[in-house]
Order: structure tokens, then C-alpha cells, then sequence
């Protein structure tokens, strides 16, 4: 626990520690401040009941005084800033309530305990913790309250974001809301198709994968750059590249997480964004190599995709991925349906489907337009909206699957086929109810039908 850590001995360190992000005066002024407040912060001080209390709950200590009245209470914390007890309700037996004094009053607060102490959104191991992290933040918010409220709203132009901000000049073009270019002809009539700026993926809008964080030794917030004060879960820290906050600074930082190898070590299970910002790869590594090998050996294999391989096998080549990345060699499986049934797993496993929750039903409305050149149209406006790792993923597979189905007197399967092998693996319901699953089924299949006959006109080559 940083206060208990000798307040002298990191003092020195903890502007060396602060590294060359500190740059400005001001700034180290505020964090410097804000250390010497959390060092000057009243200090918990157990008040011990002197008595034996008859049914003291196991996990209170002699800070426990039983049932005494709040004005007891009060008149025993009295002495000093920081003393505090614990008693039982008068009102609510079984109940418990810890009595602090802090700015020359007694503060009263409800306890609860599940196996840690509580009274709020954190949780201690001891009441002691509990209190002397209580005490920091209150006398911070007493002393630099406006301060606090400031830099929580100030715009982050700071060593965080200068962190995070991309380099590369390509900025992400908001997907256009009206189509802007001429599909390809199709018979005599023109399908009016939207087209799609080219971004790259180095430069996709990801945002922070934020948890709350307990930090060892002293920590500082990577948007507004002061001190993560308080003694456990002082801020949030992003799963995904390590960028530090207060949990207050979190809801305004833009969504600029710049994904790292050291935080992201899976494959499977991953944000589909997150993946491709991670390999700078326009979709990710794993879609396109099991692509290419079916394309090389199992365009002709009888019931591709809807033949599984042995799920073992899968499991293995599954963790092969995770494991070892990019250099997978795929021709260690001599069974194309292995290949095709991890492919369908890495789909399955994503958090956000490749086609959204948000844009499940505009993706169903459009198919079920019975005019071709209408479908197309609203195809192409839901396929706009999607983020543009996901276009790019799906317009990739779309094509590949327009090559299987093509050789159908083949392998025996045609659109119809791999949209029932396709349709639950590339979407699933937002909300998901049991009694419309097999009215779910029926539009997702019939979205992934039309989007495999029409993917030559969607999409320009
Ligand atoms: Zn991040
Ligand atoms: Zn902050």
C-alpha cells in the first residue's frame, strides 16, 4: 500500500518514476500536490472497545463497540480527525455502521461485508484499509476539489493522448450515408451501390477496454496526468494497451486505444477491431490463411463448411493460432474440414459478431425487400454502417464463399447451403429469445443468401 510505504523513501522516485511524459511545470506542480495531500491526509486510528462484546461478528475486530447509540459513537471518535468504530445499528439489528470523524464531525456510513469490508463501490481486506482509504479521498476532495473537477473535463491533449495519437496522416472517413458511385451493370438495369473510403486499420477508432485497477505504488492518470490517490482501485486501467485513468477521466478520452502484443496475447475471442489494429492487417490473420488454403485445396471437397472436422483437431489448430500467431503452418492438416471448422469457430468466438448487434435487423429488414434492386440498395447502405474492420472481414469471406458456391456441382454447396452454415456464425440476435430461434435462423440465412449472390455488385472488386 503506497502510504505505508515510507512516505519518504518514494518521494524521491516518484518524479524520476514519472518519466519524460511530465514535461510541464505546472503539471508536476499538481502531482507533487496531489502526492503531499494523500501523505497529509488524517490517518485511520482503531478506536478499541475495551469491553467483551457477547455476538461480535467474527470479521470485526475490537474496533466493534456492539450496539451503542450514534452519540456515543460520536462522543468516541471525538479526540482526533481520522478515529473511527464500528457499532451495531440501534434501528436495524444486524445491521453495521462505521462511525469516522473526519473535518471535526462524525461521518456515518452503512458496512457491509461479503469476505471483504465494504461501503461503497471498493473493497478492503480490512476495516483499517477501508477507513484510511476514505480518509485520502475525502481530504483530497476537501483541498483540490476544484482542481479535480477541472482536469476531469480538460481537453486531452496531454502526454496520453500524445501517447496514442497516430502518427499516420490517414484519418478514418465517416462511412458515407449516401452512395456515391455507380454499381457495376447488371443486365440493363444499374444497382446504385455505396463505395467505401479506404482507411488504414492502424488508423480505426478503437476505444478503451477500461477495468477498474488497483495500482502498486504510485500511479498517474495517462489523460490528465495527476495522481491515482487512494490506497486500492484508485483508477481504471485499459485491458487492451495499458492506458492508465481515473475512473472520472475515463468517460471523456476519446476512442484512441492503440491495442499492444503485450496485453493482447489470444487470437480467438479477441475484438475483431482490436485484432486487425493489433497486426495492422486489413482482416485478420486467421480469416485469411484458412481462406487461402481452402481456396488452394478444398474448393472441390464435397459438403465444404458444412462437413465438420474432428472438433479435437480443431481445438488444437484453434490453439496453434492463439499460441503462435502468423506462423501457423495449415498444411500440417491434411483435413480441409478441420481448417473450415476453425474458421467458423473464430467467427463464432468473437464478442461483437461480424455483422453487429446494432445493424442485425437493418441487415434483415434489407433482405427481405423482394425487389432485387431495392435489396442491393439497402444491402449496401446496412454494409456502410458496419465498422470498418468488420467490412472489410466480411466483404473478404463474401467473396471467398461466391468462389465455393460456384463450384457447387462440386461440392455440393450452393448459396442456400453455406447461408445455413454461415448465417449463425457470422450474426447473432441482439437479444436473444428461445422461442423465435428458428424465425432468427430464417433471416439470418436469408441475409447471408443475399449477400453471397450479390456480392459482385456490393462490393467493388
Ligand atoms: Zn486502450
Ligand atoms: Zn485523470
Amino acid at each position: 500500500m503506497a502510504q505505508k510505504d515510507g512516505q519518504g523513501e518514494y518521494k524521491c522516485s516518484i518524479l524520476e518514476s514519472a518519466g519524460p511524459i511530465y514535461v510541464d511545470r505546472q503539471a508536476s506542480m499538481m502531482i507533487s500536490r496531489f502526492i503531499w495531500l494523500q501523505q497529509k491526509a488524517p490517518k485511520a486510528r482503531r478506536i478499541v472497545c475495551p469491553k467483551e462484546i457477547p455476538n461480535k461478528p467474527a470479521h470485526y475486530g475490537k474496533e466493534f463497540h456492539g450496539c451503542i447509540s450514534r452519540e456515543e459513537a460520536d462522543e468516541l471518535v471525538s479526540e482526533a480527525d481520522g478515529c473511527y468504530l464500528v457499532r451495531e445499528s440501534q434501528r436495524s439489528p444486524g445491521s453495521y455502521t462505521l462511525t469516522m470523524r473526519f473535518g471535526g464531525v462524525s461521518k456515518n456510513f452503512r458496512l457491509y461485508y461479503d469476505g471483504m469490508h465494504y461501503v461503497g463501490e471498493k473493497r478492503f481486506q480490512t476495516i483499517q484499509d477501508l477507513v484510511a482509504d476514505g480518509l485520502i479521498i475525502m481530504y483530497i476532495d476537501m483541498y483540490a476539489k476544484d482542481y479535480v473537477d477541472t482536469m476531469m473535463i480538460s481537453p486531452a491533449v496531454k502526454a496520453g493522448e500524445e501517447k496514442n495519437l497516430d502518427t499516420d496522416e490517414t484519418k478514418e472517413k465517416e462511412p458515407l450515408d449516401q452512395p456515391d458511385a455507380m454499381g457495376k451493370d447488371q443486365g440493363d438495369q444499374k444497382f446504385n451501390v455505396g463505395k467505401r473510403q479506404s482507411v488504414k486499420p492502424s488508423a480505426y477508432k478503437k476505444s478503451h477496454n477500461f477495468k477498474m485497477n488497483t495500482f502498486r505504488g504510485p500511479h498517474w492518470c495517462d489523460h490528465c496526468r495527476n495522481f491515482l490517490w487512494g490506497l486500492i482501485m484508485q483508477g481504471v486501467k485499459c485491458q487492451d494497451c495499458g492506458f492508465n485513468a481515473h475512473k472520472q477521466c475515463s468517460s471523456v478520452i476519446p476512442p484512441n486505444c492503440q491495442p499492444d502484443k503485450k496485453y493482447i496475447r489470444r487470437v480467438f475471442g479477441v475484438d475483431l477491431t482490436t485484432l486487425v489494429k493489433l497486426h495492422n492487417t486489413k482482416r485478420p490473420f486467421v480469416v485469411e490463411a484458412c481462406v487461402k488454403e481452402v481456396e488452394s485445396r478444398g474448393l472441390d471437397s464435397e459438403g465444404i463448411y458444412r462437413i465438420s472436422g474432428f472438433a479435437d483437431d480443431i481445438e488444437s489448430l484453434k490453439n496453434s493460432f492463439d499460441k503462435d500467431g502468423e506462423i501457423v503452418d495449415l498444411s500440417a492438416y491434411d483435413d480441409i474440414n478441420i481448417i473450415c471448422g476453425t474458421l467458423k469457430q473464430y467467427f463464432r468466438m468473437l464478442p461483437i459478431p461480424v455483422i453487429t448487434f446494432e445493424l442485425y435487423n437493418k441487415f434483415i429488414d434489407a433482405a427481405k425487400i423482394s425487389s432485387k434492386y431495392e435489396k442491393v440498395e439497402a444491402l449496401s447502405k446496412a454494409l456502410l454502417e458496419l465498422p470498418p474492420s468488420h467490412y472489410e472481414t466480411l466483404k473478404y469471406l463474401l467473396g471467398h464463399l461466391y468462389r465455393v458456391a460456384k463450384r457447387k456441382s462440386e461440392n455440393m454447396m450452393n448459396e442456400e447451403n453455406l447461408s445455413i452454415v454461415f448465417g449463425p456464425t457470422l450474426m447473432r440476435a441482439p437479444e436473444s429469445d428461445s422461442l423465435n430461434v428458428l424465425t432468427e435462423m430464417k433471416c439470418q440465412r436469408l441475409v447471408i443468401e443475399s449477400l453471397i449472390s450479390c456480392q459482385d455488385v456490393l462490393f467493388e472488386s
